[in-house]
């Protein structure tokens, strides 16, 4: 670029992606380009340990406020709702105002649509804001108190499709059992998994399935697999496979739509924004990127939001100073914890994409050196470092994939992983 003002970069959204991509861009251009962060809150909540609250975690603990990391790195916040992009004149439109730019990062994230399934929004507790894990919490003490082994009660846990990352479900129903037995409350309560999917947790690979089936059976759970749900009626779950189970809490993760459709960019029904696979620049629209949940990448994870994230400023960088791109999102590799307490499931995932448009991934499983999932009580610990690493950089206005603490740590999960997985 041969231009001798600051580049203007905007950035929506003060989530993984926006807040990677923003400090990521701020640390490779120095002070050399006017960058500024627009979201609709004022804070950054790690949602990852988010699962904590119903068991007693305070929801505050989560949340790092964006003033501080933002002047720390000279980058303007705003906090604003944007609600339409005009790709050919380049402005964001907001409620507070309209905001030109060279560059745009799109990471406002996805959003939960429970209207999808009738009954679901009215009977069911999801999992996916912060009130609503305080809600759960309230639920679960209501029914540990209530339930005795002669008036049991039964907790369903329902996975629907369109969910697009239901490890956190998982994770919910082993905390739960965990702690109904840490409290000695299991006497009168039972614990049923229903999910559409044919394997459990299928979009990260076939190596779920079978530890997933063990924990199922070590804890009692009954649990089943390609129950595709219908309806929720008030204490029954009805399936499209004719079959239905009753319920006295209802806990679902529900269907995924993008958390603000854009309609000036291409996107698909459900408002995801298409990008190119290696740059996640938006398809047709020049200096216009997308990160994160809200594009069409089928798996959602904040982890992949911020590969996504890198790999987005690094091109925008790389354009800005003439140089090539030194980050791209080719064959991402996922990383993920999934906590039951006691123990953890571990797994390193190499995805694949198969279809550029629709932007299908699958894990490709040919390849052991790369996919990994195992089991040790040794990632219960990992989950535990990792939530107090991760915000400590967002805290200081620093990307979280960068540095020699984030090499040395990626280095040591690839070590112990290779010791500790199949
Ligand atoms: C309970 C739970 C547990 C999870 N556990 C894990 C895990 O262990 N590992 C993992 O990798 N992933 C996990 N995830 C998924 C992960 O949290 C998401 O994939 C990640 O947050 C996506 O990051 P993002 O930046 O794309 O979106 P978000 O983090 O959702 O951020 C979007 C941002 O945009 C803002 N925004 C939205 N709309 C607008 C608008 N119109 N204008 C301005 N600002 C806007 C929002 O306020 C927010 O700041 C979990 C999710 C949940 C719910």
């Amino acid at each position: 670029m041969n231009n001798k003002t600051s580049p203007r970069i905007l950035v929506l959204g003060g989530g993984f992606g926006g807040l990677e991509t923003a400090f990521y861009l701020r640390m490779r251009l120095g002070n050399w380009a006017d960058i500024t962060v627009i979201s609709d809150r004022d804070s950054f909540f790690f949602k990852p340990n988010s699962i904590y609250i119903p068991f007693g975690l305070d929801a505050e603990r989560l949340k790092i406020e964006l003033d501080g990391p933002m002047k720390r790195r000279n980058i303007r916040f705003i906090q604003t709702q944007a609600h339409q992009i005009d790709s050919i004149n380049k402005i964001v439109y907001t409620d507070a105002d309209k905001y030109p730019f060279d560059f745009l990062v799109v990471a406002t994230g996805a959003n939960t649509y429970p209207e999808e399934i009738p009954g679901l929004e009215e009977y069911g507790h999801d999992i996916w804001t912060p009130q609503g894990m305080m809600s759960l919490r309230g639920a679960f003490e209501d029914l540990a108190r209530e339930a005795s082994v002669s008036h049991p009660k039964r907790v369903l846990f329902m996975v629907p499709p369109n969910n697009k990352h239901a490890g956190p479900l998982y994770e919910m129903a082993f905390l739960f059992d965990s702690w109904l037995n840490k409290n000695n409350h299991h006497g009168g309560i039972d614990i049923v998994w229903t999910t559409y999917e044919k394997d459990y947790l299928q979009d990260f690979g076939n190596r779920f399935d079978p530890i997933i089936t063990e924990e199922f059976e070590r804890r009692n759970i009954t649990a089943y697999k390609d129950y595709e749900v219908e309806r929720v009626e008030p204490k029954e779950v009805v399936y499209k496979n004719g079959q239905s189970v009753t319920y006295d809490l209802l806990v679902s993760f529900p269907p995924y739509v993008a958390s603000t459709p854009f309609l000036g960019l291409p996107s698909d029904p459900r408002g995801f924004v298409t990008t190119y696979q290696e740059s996640r620049r938006v398809i047709e629209c020049p200096r216009i990127y997308a990160v994160g949940d809200i594009t069409n990448f089928p798996v959602k994870q904040a982890y992949l939001a911020v590969l996504q994230a890198d790999a987005a400023a690094e091109h925008i960088a790389a354009e800005i100073l003439d140089t090539e791109p030194k980050i791209k999102y080719n064959h991402p590799v996922s990383m993920y914890v999934l906590d039951e307490v006691d123990t953890a499931i571990f797994a390193q995932i190499p995805l694949e994409v198969k279809n550029f448009y629709q932007q299908t991934a699958e894990v490709n499983e040919a390849d052991p050196e790369a996919y990994r999932v195992g089991t040790s009580p040794v990632w219960h610990y990992g989950k535990k470092l990792l939530g107090l690493y991760l915000p400590q950089r967002f805290r200081a206005g620093k990307p979280l994939h960068s540095g020699l603490t984030w090499q040395g740590m990626e280095a040591g999960l690839k070590v112990i992983s290779q010791v500790l997985s199949s």
